[in-house]
């Protein structure tokens, strides 16, 4: 068991916030079918799936890259290689190549994906990202 908090995103949704209900987890990837390659897993908080704030800069520092969804609160984390094999596939779909042909330089994407949400970070934290 990690450590007891609330996450902010249930009242974010317009939930009760029930309190001490949700804990930093360490066991959302390397087990029953789902993948976890680069080191040391991340916290993510039980309730809303989120990486652990503190968390982040180490995957940044290891090569990860954020990615703003269309969702203004949400973002997505990507491994290393990820933008350059997306640049690279997309000019593969623009000259005609196959798509299953295009994705093979595709690094491991960890399932599920890693995700962030703005009620886990301050205002000034997740405007940096
Ligand atoms: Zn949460």
């Amino acid at each position: 068991m990690g450590e007891k908090m609330t996450c902010p995103g249930r009242t974010a949704q317009g939930r009760r916030p029930d309190q001490n209900k949700d804990e930093w987890s360490t066991d959302r990837w390397g087990r029953d079918g789902t993948i976890w390659v680069w080191g040391p897993v991340p916290r993510t908080c039980s309730y809303c799936a989120c990486v652990h704030p503190e968390d982040v800069d180490a995957l940044i520092a290891a090569g990860w890259t954020v990615q703003r969804s269309d969702k203004g609160y949400k973002c997505y984390m990507y491994p290393p290689g990820h933008i350059a094999a997306q640049a690279e596939y997309l000019m593969n779909a623009q000259a005609g190549v196959d798509p299953i042909v295009a994705m093979k330089n595709f690094p491991k994407e960890p399932t599920p994906p890693v995700k962030l949400y703005d009620w886990h970070f301050s205002k000034e934290d997740w405007e940096r990202l």
